[in-house]
């Protein structure tokens, strides 16, 4: 059954980075309002193979709460339920997007220090361009990392947008600003970094990349992407005193798992 507080959503624009990766562009539902971070539910009404149901997922916002679309980044995972559906879907085709926000990989949750880091694999990516595209971000932290982990370089996606992090005004292109991007391709043998990230933060080649410290009280963390990469890397910067808000008590790390 289609949940109360549920809306369809009509597909203005589909990006497709390559087959079974893509940016779906909706209109954005009247009065709907977000906080960069924040993930919602999308759901599809199909015949599964027993009569038509509902079925819905957590995906992140990539568009930033004023533009006037509401955008994801979507991969299709093999004979998963919903997002083969919604990696094939074209303009003029709707889906449900259930209003009910959700998530607390909200940067202003570990506010202070310098430089924040945003550490990703996959569709992890999604949350950080709408941090990033969010102009109070880089007043807060005035030097930013965004890492990317990927398998294969067509992998690589929103690489203009990122672009204009490191050059536009509003981003890191000011006076005492910096952006470092740090593109991973596991693989195939690129021009980029080729180790998983977290062999990368032990032989100190994350940071020599990003030209930054990992250090707990100048850098502040959000990490999003494969349940596995987010274990190891939180489990090895908590030997570096990184740790998460508890109860009252500030942190410096907030992870999310995209499963
Ligand atoms: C907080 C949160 C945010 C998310 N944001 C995004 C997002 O921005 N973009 C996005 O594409 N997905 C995102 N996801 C994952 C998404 O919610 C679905 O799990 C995914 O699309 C698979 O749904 P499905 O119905 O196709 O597969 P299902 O029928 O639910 O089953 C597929 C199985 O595949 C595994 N799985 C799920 N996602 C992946 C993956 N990416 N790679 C490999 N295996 C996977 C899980 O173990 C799952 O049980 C997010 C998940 C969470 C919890």
């Amino acid at each position: 059954m289609i949940p109360e507080g549920a809306t369809a959503v009509r597909l203005l624009q589909k990006r497709i980075w390559r087959e079974g990766l893509v940016s779906l562009r909706f209109e954005k539902p009247e009065g709907f309002d977000f906080i960069p971070g924040q993930f919602v539910r999308l759901g599809i009404e199909k015949d599964f193979g027993e009569g038509l149901s509902y079925e819905a997922r957590p995906y992140s916002m990539s568009s930033k709460p004023s533009d006037p679309y509401v955008e994801f980044l979507v991969v299709a995972v093999q004979g998963g339920k919903v997002s083969e559906t919604l990696t094939v879907l074209e303009p003029g085709q709707s889906v449900y997007l259930e209003k009910e926000l959700w998530g607390s990989m909200l940067p202003k949750r570990i506010p202070g220090g310098r430089t924040l880091w945003c550490i990703s694999s996959g569709t992890g990516l999604a949350p950080f361009i709408s941090i990033l595209s969010d102009e109070n971000t880089w007043k807060e932290w005035p030097h930013v990392v965004l890492v990317h982990s990927v398998r294969y370089s067509e992998d690589l996606c929103y690489t203009e947008t990122i672009e204009k992090f490191a050059t536009e005004s509003q981003y890191a292109g000011s006076d005492g600003r910096s952006f470092a991007y740090v593109p991973v391709v596991t693989r195939e043998a690129t021009q980029f970094l080729s180790t998983r990230i977290p062999a990368l933060i032990s032989a100190g080649s994350l940071e020599e990349a990003a030209e930054q410290k990992l250090d707990p009280t100048n850098s502040r963390i959000l990490l999003c992407g494969n349940p596995a990469m987010v274990k190891e890397v939180r489990d090895l910067l908590k030997t570096k005193g990184f740790m998460a808000p508890r109860r009252g008590q500030p942190g410096n790390l907030i992870a999310e798992n995209l499963w």
